[in-house]
């Protein structure tokens, strides 16, 4: 059985900055990817404008690309397989993806979040014919169409604008009538003539045999019904962690996400800010990306579902690696 340093497990910008940083800190860090999955969210994105340094924006999967070719320059091996089962109850720890089952010292969990889906009858039977959560994977399908997109978050501003470059006509549909979405984002989309809203609104069910051809839709205030005929629903109601193979083996909290724990020397650990998880300035003994067993940290959406941006998950797993890093110095 092969052991590492550090294995990571996922490699959105969270999981790749941690290998960056443990490759050149000189740990050979292996990553396990998530196989096809490779990439994160940001493989199903076209356009980010908010990542610094790409003034001109750059595609999300460009993006990954770049991180994942820098990681592997300074030695960080990187094998597109899922991990199916850990083991964090004896040490070294260890994981299992593929056929094949890796040991390791320290693991940092970098699995990310995925899409939410409404649980409607017809909701996963009409997947790919009419059904998406990715407008940029999508969107191309349905030019000169009428669509609609369920959420009031910024990617459901996100994935409208992005469907205007092809459907004729795109609704967004709203649960209240006060939007999560950015100002500027709501604001973007309001400004296109293409988009219009409904809100106060669910969707109870995407009505079509083959493809979509239509959605029942339910005015929440006063309990009416009614079929819109459309051609496409794009869902973009928010993410789940992909947690389901840490359960039993790490503290997650109640919606699956990975729990941290301060932990450290105690007159160290009072350094730190609680809320947050920052560390203090200077040398720490501290460890603030940990999880509830002691060499697992934990970086990106997997743990965080208040920033989940591209240059947050990075920042956490710079930390993650750090950590990791001071951790196995400690432990020798
Ligand atoms: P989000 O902000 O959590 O929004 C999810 C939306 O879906 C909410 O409006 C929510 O309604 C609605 N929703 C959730 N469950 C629903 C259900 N079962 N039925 C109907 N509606 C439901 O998620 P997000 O839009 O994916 O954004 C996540 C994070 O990424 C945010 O921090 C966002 O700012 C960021 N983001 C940024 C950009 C950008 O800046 N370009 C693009 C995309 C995402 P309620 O409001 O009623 O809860």
């Amino acid at each position: 059985m092969k052991s590492y340093n550090v294995i990571i497990i996922g490699s959105g910008p969270a999981g790749l900055t941690a290998a960056l940083y443990n490759a050149r800190a000189n740990l050979a860090p292996l990553v396990l990817t998530g196989g096809g999955k490779w990439g994160g969210q940001l493989m199903l994105t076209t356009d980010v404008e908010n990542y610094p340094g790409f003034p001109e924006g750059i595609l999300g999967p460009d993006l990954m690309k770049k991180f994942r070719d820098q990681a592997e320059r300074f030695g960080a091996e990187i094998l597109d397989l899922e991990v199916s089962a850990v083991n964090f109850s004896q040490r070294p720890f260890s994981v299992t993806a593929g056929d094949k089952t890796y040991q390791s010292k320290a693991v940092i969990i970098a699995t990310g979040a995925e899409t939410n889906w409404l649980g409607l009858p017809n909701e996963q039977r009409l997947i790919g014919h009419g059904v998406s959560s990715c407008a940029p994977c999508d969107a191309f399908f349905f030019k000169d169409k009428k669509v609609i997109v369920v959420g009031g978050g910024d990617s459901a501003m996100e994935e409208a604008l992005t469907l205007t470059k092809f459907a004729t006509d795109v609704t967004i549909i709203h649960r209240r009538d006060e939007f999560r979405a950015s100002k500027i984002m709501l604001a973007r989309a309001k400004k296109n003539a293409k988009i219009s809203f409904i809100t106060n609104t669910v969707v109870v069910d995407v009505l079509g045999q083959d493809k979509v051809i239509g959605v029942k839709i339910k005015n929440v205030k006063d309990g009416k019904e009614q079929e819109m005929p459309i051609d496409g629903m794009f869902l973009a109601i928010g993410h789940s962690p992909m947690t389901k193979i840490f359960k039993g083996q790490l503290e997650l909290d109640e919606k699956g996400y990975v729990k941290k724990m301060i932990k450290g020397n105690p007159s160290t650990v009072r350094q730190f800010d609680k809320l947050t998880a920052i560390a203090s300035s200077g040398p720490s003994d501290a460890y603030g990306m940990m999880t509830s067993v002691d060499g697992v940290f934990v970086a990106g959406d997997v743990h965080d579902y208040h920033y989940k941006q591209a240059v947050t998950a990075a920042g956490f797993g710079c930390q993650a690696a750090m950590e990791a890093e001071r951790w196995l110095e400690a432990q020798e």
